[in-house]
């Protein structure tokens, strides 16, 4: 049995934060502002996991309400979302995410991400897929205030 999920995430980008993005922290003059450490690749990611297994979304299981997830490392809500899908009998087929952004170039920190995001998702990193792509200069993202992500992702019960 195959099913798949699809997650969109968006943060604002501000001065004084860090820029966390699949799993990798990306030097930059801005970054992006959440009660976690507000990774957009990693959280479109959870939530097109958890769309798949159709058990909710990430502000459910990880409320920004809960002092517990305050600048939370997105890893570990990774692994806790492949954790609770082992639990329920899936696994993880593949992942896909396109993430969209002005600046910096995103291609360079590629390798990183998938080797950062594979073992988590518990997958051979040619299971991994980043893309990016810039808005093209038009909105919220062209103007720089922030960055969003697209994810689907594949599980499997056998
Ligand atoms: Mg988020």
């Amino acid at each position: 049995m195959i099913r798949v999920g699809f997650g969109f995430d968006v943060h604002q980008l501000v001065e004084g934060r860090e820029l966390w993005l699949g799993g990798v922290l990306i030097p930059h003059s801005v970054g992006a502002l959440g009660h976690s450490d507000a990774d957009v690749v990693l959280h479109a990611i959870c939530d097109a996991l958890l769309g798949a297994v159709a058990i909710g979304d990430i502000g459910q299981h990880f409320p920004n309400t809960d002092p517990r997830w305050k600048d939370a490392d997105s890893k570990e809500l990774l692994k806790a979302v492949v954790d609770l899908l082992h639990r329920n009998g899936w696994s993880v087929g593949n992942v896909d995410c396109t993430l969209v952004m002005e600046r910096p170039k995103i291609m360079p920190h590629v390798p990183a991400m998938r080797a950062a995001m594979a073992p988590l998702l518990k997958v051979d990193i040619d299971a991994v897929s980043i893309k990016a792509t810039t808005n093209e200069t038009l909105g919220y993202v062209g103007r720089e205030e922030g960055v969003c992500a697209h994810a689907v992702a594949l599980v499997q019960k056998s």
